[in-house]
């Protein structure tokens, strides 16, 4: 199970887009990109698999990510036979048309392979993307993107501009109002330095889509803790940061898995007086928690106009039905049910946002 998807949210969202693909209807609600941008080796990717819940992309101590991968979960529905297992997800290349990764250490071999493709393999880094797509019945339709982390001193092939050429990169990306900024920075650093926050203020300025992740608080310095970054004393945050504890290079070498890694991450926040009273902000449940509300706010705010062309169809079928007269079983009367019930779901999700926005999210 993902843990991007909020427990409330991800069905009616997702209800609203079958019933939209069912229409035929160009009409839908796209959700934001999310990015994530950091110095190299901040815990990036490591972030957006424990987000997605699945292993697959490439990490590690030195340069992993060195091409941008846009990563596109799109929600599927559940084999109607309700069989789980591997034949529910599955993962895309648009470089490899049709075919199905059904196993995920095979997507992250294929993004290496890709990767040593484009850009070399003596750490390269290119701009030019990769794109997959996952599907799976347990994500909202939403497109994460991974990229290569900022790095000062060029090594193997980089060329000398490389900490310009990675900085514009990312800019490009997190740019778009519409994007939200994952900044990840590790807890074992000054946060004053952070790479992660200083882009995505030039971004950002005002800090309306920055989230503040701060990685890696289980190997801070003997006698050190992230409190007073978490509580946003050090570099205030409008939507505020939250801790994180993701795999280390050796939990990766022993292939631990990241259902271990979560249950490893809540243990260690239980065990550490420092963050307790902090739940709000530690973990990466509550990391999904707050990206859903900024999902179900932008959504509640792109609702009325949705809902306004899904009743000016409805009125329309409605025309094209009386003209039909008794033939029930038409396309017409189909769509004209498929209409009512979309302005249904509409309503109801948007009497839920207006009534407990916190209920929505996962607990
Ligand atoms: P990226 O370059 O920013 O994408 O970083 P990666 O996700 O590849 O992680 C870089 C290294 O840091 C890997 O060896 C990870 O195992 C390690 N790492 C990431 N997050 C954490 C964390 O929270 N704790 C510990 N101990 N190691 C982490
Ligand atoms: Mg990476």
């Amino acid at each position: 199970g993902a843990a991007v998807v909020g427990s409330t949210v991800i069905p009616i969202v997702n209800k609203l887009q079958d019933i939209f693909a069912q229409l035929g209807s160009s009409s839908t609600i796209d959700l934001p990109q999310v990015a994530v941008v950091g110095s190299q080796s901040s815990g990036k990717s490591s972030v957006l698999e424990a987000l997605v819940g699945r292993d697959f992309l490439p990490r590690g101590s030195d340069i992993c990510t060195r091409r941008p991968l846009v990563l596109q979960l799109v929600h599927s529905p559940r084999r109607p036979d309700g069989a789980q297992g591997d034949g529910d997800e599955w993962g895309e290349f648009l470089h490899i048309p049709g075919h199905r990764f059904y196993d995920f250490r095979e997507i992250r071999r294929e993004i290496q392979a890709e990767t040593d493709k484009e850009a070399g393999e003596n750490k390269g880094v290119s701009d030019k993307q990769i794109r997959l797509k996952i599907f799976s019945p347990n994500v909202l339709n939403i497109t994460l993107v991974d990229l290569p982390g900022i790095t000062k001193v060029p090594v193997g092939d980089q060329p000398s501009d490389i900490e310009a050429r990675i900085r514009t990169m990312i800019l490009s990306y997190i740019k778009h109002k519409t994007c939200i900024i994952l900044a990840v920075s590790p807890a074992n650093a000054d946060l004053a330095n952070s790479d992660a926050l200083q882009m995505a203020r030039i971004a950002d300025p005002d800090g309306s889509r920055t989230i503040g992740v701060i990685t890696k608080l289980d190997i801070m310095d003997r006698g050190t803790d992230a409190r007073n970054f978490l509580l946003g004393n050090v570099i205030p945050l409008r939507l505020g940061y939250v801790g994180v504890v993701n795999r280390s290079q050796q939990d990766i070498n022993m292939n631990r898995s990241i259902k271990d890694a979560l249950a490893y991450e809540e243990s260690f926040f239980r065990n550490q007086p420092v963050y307790h009273g902090l739940s709000h902000c530690c973990g990466v449940p509550q990391l999904a928690k707050k990206l859903n509300q900024i999902l179900v706010q932008h959504i509640r705010a792109v609702l009325p106009g949705l809902k306004s062309r899904v009743s000016a169809q409805l009125t329309a079928v409605a025309k094209e039905l009386a003209q039909y007269g008794d033939v029930v079983e038409s396309k017409a009367g189909q769509g004209a049910k498929l209409l009512n019930i979309l302005a249904k779901y509409c309503e109801a999700f948007s009497s839920m946002v207006e009534g407990k926005n916190e209920e929505l999210s996962t607990a």
